[in-house]
C-alpha cells in the first residue's frame, strides 16, 4: 500500500464475529407487507400495468412467525464466517468501493440449466475491475436452491463463471439449517440426490439423521408404488440395528424431533407420504397416529418459492410447491386440521439480514473494508418477483442503509406480464443490472463515465 492510501477504520486487525441465524429470526418475525411499489423517480420499469401478473404462483402467506430462540451461535465450519483468517490483517485494496455492493440469487440471473447466462460472465468481470472507471465492488450470492455442501456449490460456481466463488460470499437455502443441529436429537432430512442431504446435515452437526429412504427400507409398505433401487437399498441405513441404546427396538421407539426439508425433493409421492405420516404421528414416533393431530414436530424447508427457472423454456415447480401440497393434504386428510410449517430463504426478512452481515464480514475479509457499517447501497437482482423482489423490498423497508431491487428477464419472470412485487427497476439481464447499478451510483456524484478514477478521485467523491 502507498504512503497516501486513504485508511479505512477498522482495517487492521479485526475481529469476525459469527452471528446467529436463528437469533435474527426472533429478531425479524415482523410480517412482509404488500410491498409494492416503484421508485419515484424517472427511471421507472418499463413494465405495463394493463397487463396480468402471468402464472407465477398464488399468494404466498406472511413470514411464518415462530419462536426460535438462538441455536449456540454457528459452527466452526459455518460460511458465515469468511473463508479468510479473521485474526489476519487485511490491506484495503483502494480500487475496492466502500459503499455500494452487489449480492444476486443464482438460478435465472447468473445461471440456468446449469449452463453460465453469457452476460453474467461479463458481469462478473465488471464487478472485478474491468469497468470504465477502474473500480471493484464487492458482492455476494443469495440463493434459495441447495443441496450440496455450500464449498461444493462454490467451486461449480467458479468454474462456471470463471472466477473464485468463497463460502465466505454464498448463503444457499439450508445454510441456516446449521443452527439448529444442536437443538434437534433425531431429525428426518428430506430432499436432493442419493445421500447428499444426509450427509450436509451430518456436516452442519446434526448427530442422527433420518432419510425417508431409511424409512421405506425399514417398512416397504410405507410408499406403495415405490421401491427402493438396490444402490438405495444399500446405502439407505438400518434403522433399528443402528440405535443407540437397547430401549429402541420397534420403529415406533423412534422420535422424530424436527422435520428439514433441505433441497428439492426426487420423490415427491413418497416424501409427501413420509412427511405427512410424521406430521399426524403421536409426538414424531414413527408408524403411529395421532387422535388429535397436533402432536408432530416442527417443519423446516429450506424456502418457499413455488417456482424456479431451469432449463426448460417455463419455469419448474419448485420447493414450495411440495409446502403447499402438504399444509393442504394435511387438512384434508385431518378432518379440517390445518398445519403451519415453516420456511427459510428469500423473502423472508430475517435471510436479508444474514445476507447483510455476510456482506460487512465478506468486504472486511476480502476488501479490507470496515465491518462495522453496511454499504449505504446494497443491489440485489434476482429474477422472481415473489422472493426476490419482495424480500429486497421488505428489507429496504426496514433497513438502515437501502436495498435496491433489480429484476431481470434471464428466469422466472416473463417480459410483458407485470410482477406482483414490483423491482426498483427492470432490466433485461444481469450485466444491465450491474451496468446500471454502478451508473446509478455514479451519477449520483456527477462522474462523468468513459475514462478510469484517480484515488483523490475516488476518495473525494466518497466511493471508498
Ligand atoms: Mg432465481
Amino acid at each position: 500500500m502507498s504512503p497516501t492510501t486513504p485508511q479505512r477504520p477498522g482495517m487492521h486487525s479485526r475481529n469476525i464475529s459469527s452471528s446467529s441465524f436463528a437469533s435474527a429470526f426472533d429478531v425479524a418475525r415482523s410480517k412482509l407487507g404488500e410491498l409494492a411499489f416503484y421508485e419515484e423517480d424517472d427511471d421507472l420499469p418499463d413494465i405495463s400495468s394493463s397487463e396480468s401478473a402471468g402464472s407465477l404462483s398464488r399468494d404466498q402467506s406472511p413470514s411464518p412467525s415462530f419462536e426460535i430462540s438462538d441455536g449456540g451461535g454457528s459452527s466452526p465450519a459455518s460460511p458465515i464466517s469468511p473463508a479468510t483468517d479473521p485474526t489476519t490483517p487485511v490491506v484495503a485494496d483502494p480500487d475496492v468501493v466502500d459503499n455500494f455492493a452487489f449480492a444476486f440469487d443464482i438460478d435465472g440471473v447468473l445461471i440456468r440449466g446449469g449452463k453460465p447466462i453469457p452476460e453474467a460472465i461479463e458481469a462478473m468481470k465488471v464487478l472485478n475491475g474491468e469497468n470504465e472507471y477502474g473500480i471493484k465492488i464487492p458482492y455476494i450470492f443469495l440463493t434459495n436452491g441447495g443441496g450440496k455442501f455450500e464449498v461444493e456449490r462454490c467451486h461449480d460456481l467458479s468454474r462456471q463463471l470463471e472466477i473464485d466463488v468463497s463460502p465466505g460470499q454464498f448463503i444457499c437455502g439450508h445454510t441456516p439449517m446449521r443452527e439448529f443441529a444442536s437443538r434437534y436429537g433425531t431429525v428426518l432430512v428430506i430432499g436432493g440426490e442419493g445421500e447428499k442431504c444426509r450427509e450436509v446435515a451430518e456436516g452442519y452437526g446434526f448427530r442422527d439423521v433420518i432419510t425417508p429412504g431409511d424409512i421405506m427400507k425399514a417398512n416397504e409398505a410405507t410408499a406403495p408404488f415405490r421401491q427402493l433401487t438396490a444402490a438405495e437399498h444399500k446405502n439407505s441405513r438400518d434403522l433399528l440395528a443402528g440405535r443407540r441404546g437397547s430401549k429402541v427396538t420397534k420403529l415406533s421407539d423412534i422420535v422424530i424431533e424436527a422435520i428439514f426439508v433441505f433441497a428439492d425433493s426426487r420423490d415427491w409421492a413418497s416424501d409427501l407420504q413420509i412427511i405427512l405420516d410424521v406430521a399426524q404421528s403421536k409426538g414424531g414416533r414413527l408408524e403411529t397416529r395421532s387422535e388429535t393431530f397436533d402432536e408432530g414436530p416442527p417443519i423446516y424447508f429450506s424456502h418457499s418459492d413455488v417456482l424456479w427457472s431451469a432449463a426448460h423454456e417455463h419455469a419448474r415447480l419448485g420447493m414450495g410447491a411440495l409446502r403447499n401440497i402438504v399444509e393442504t393434504v394435511f387438512t384434508d386428510t385431518t378432518g379440517g386440521k390445518k398445519l403451519n410449517t415453516h420456511a427459510f430463504g428469500k423473502p423472508q426478512v430475517a435471510t436479508f439480514e444474514f445476507a447483510t452481515r455476510l456482506l460487512q464480514q465478506w468486504r472486511a475479509a476480502q476488501h479490507g473494508l470496515t465491518e462495522s457499517e453496511p454499504p449505504a447501497t446494497v443491489y440485489f437482482v434476482g429474477d422472481t418477483p415473489e422472493s426476490d423482489i419482495r424480500g429486497t423490498n421488505a428489507m429496504n423497508e426496514k433497513s438502515k442503509n437501502e436495498w435496491y431491487s433489480i429484476l431481470v428477464k434471464t428466469g422466472v419472470y416473463q417480459a410483458g406480464t407485470e410482477p406482483k412485487y414490483k423491482p426498483r427497476r427492470l432490466v433485461d439481464t444481469v450485466l444491465d443490472a450491474v451496468h446500471w447499478g454502478v451508473k446509478r451510483e455514479m451519477g449520483r456524484r456527477g462522474v462523468k463515465g468513459g475514462r478510469k478514477l484517480s484515488l483523490d478521485e475516488k476518495v473525494q467523491l466518497g466511493l471508498v
